[in-house]
């Protein structure tokens, strides 16, 4: 059971991001993120950081 937990966690956090800019929570890949194509839907931003990170 644990372990389906976990998978279902790895699937939602893998590809999602936070913009640093206006907080919002998207899902983006993260090749894009490293090649700097990514931009924030809601400000236009291109900085994130991963979902997970506290
Ligand atoms: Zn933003």
């Amino acid at each position: 059971m644990a372990i389906k937990v976990l998978a279902a966690q790895n699937r939602l956090y893998k590809n999602a991001f936070v913009c640093k800019e206006c907080k919002h929570k998207m899902k983006l890949e993260s090749q894009k993120i490293l090649t700097g194509k990514a931009r924030c839907r809601k400000c236009g931003g291109r900085d994130f950081r991963p979902v997970r990170k506290k």
